[in-house]
């Protein structure tokens, strides 16, 4: 099934705040995957700003309008990705084996020993490489 033209630019923009369905195999989101995806969008809309501003900055509403499409379209929907981030990170601390593992690393949700994501309550090494936390 093709993807509406809605979805396709809420990807290509990385606005979607939600994963998509069925993402198992890896976090949607990384601390660096928001930064990066936020400075693209910021320096996007200011790319766009600087274009038009010959021809609107004496409206009087240019700047409101580049400050709200800023915030709006850059740096809020990072916020709503950090806190979904976070709040995966602690589900996985609190519910799940390798939470309580010295070989999670909480900052890209990946296990140091294996070098792959945990993305579920099943430890990929299947609890045989766990060692508690100092
Ligand atoms: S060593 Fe095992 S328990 Fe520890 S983080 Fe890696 S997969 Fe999880």
């Amino acid at each position: 099934m093709s993807k509406s033209t809605l979805s396709e630019i809420v990807d290509l923009f990385l606005l979607r705040v939600t994963p998509p369905e069925g993402e198992t195999e890896r976090p949607y989101y990384t601390t660096g995957s928001i930064v990066a995806a936020a400075l693209f969008r910021l320096t996007l809309i200011l790319f766009l700003a600087m274009l038009f501003n010959d021809q609107y900055r004496g409206t009087g509403w240019w700047w409101t309008a580049v400050t709200l499409a800023a915030w709006g379209l850059g740096a809020y929907p990072a916020w709503l990705q950090y806190r979904r981030f976070n709040e995966d990170v602690r589900v996985l601390q609190e519910n799940t084996l390798c939470g309580s593992c010295r070989h999670f690393n909480p900052t890209n949700q990946l296990c140091t020993v294996l070098d792959v994501h945990v993305t579920s309550n099943e430890p990929p090494c299947g609890g045989d490489e766990w060692e508690p936390l100092q």
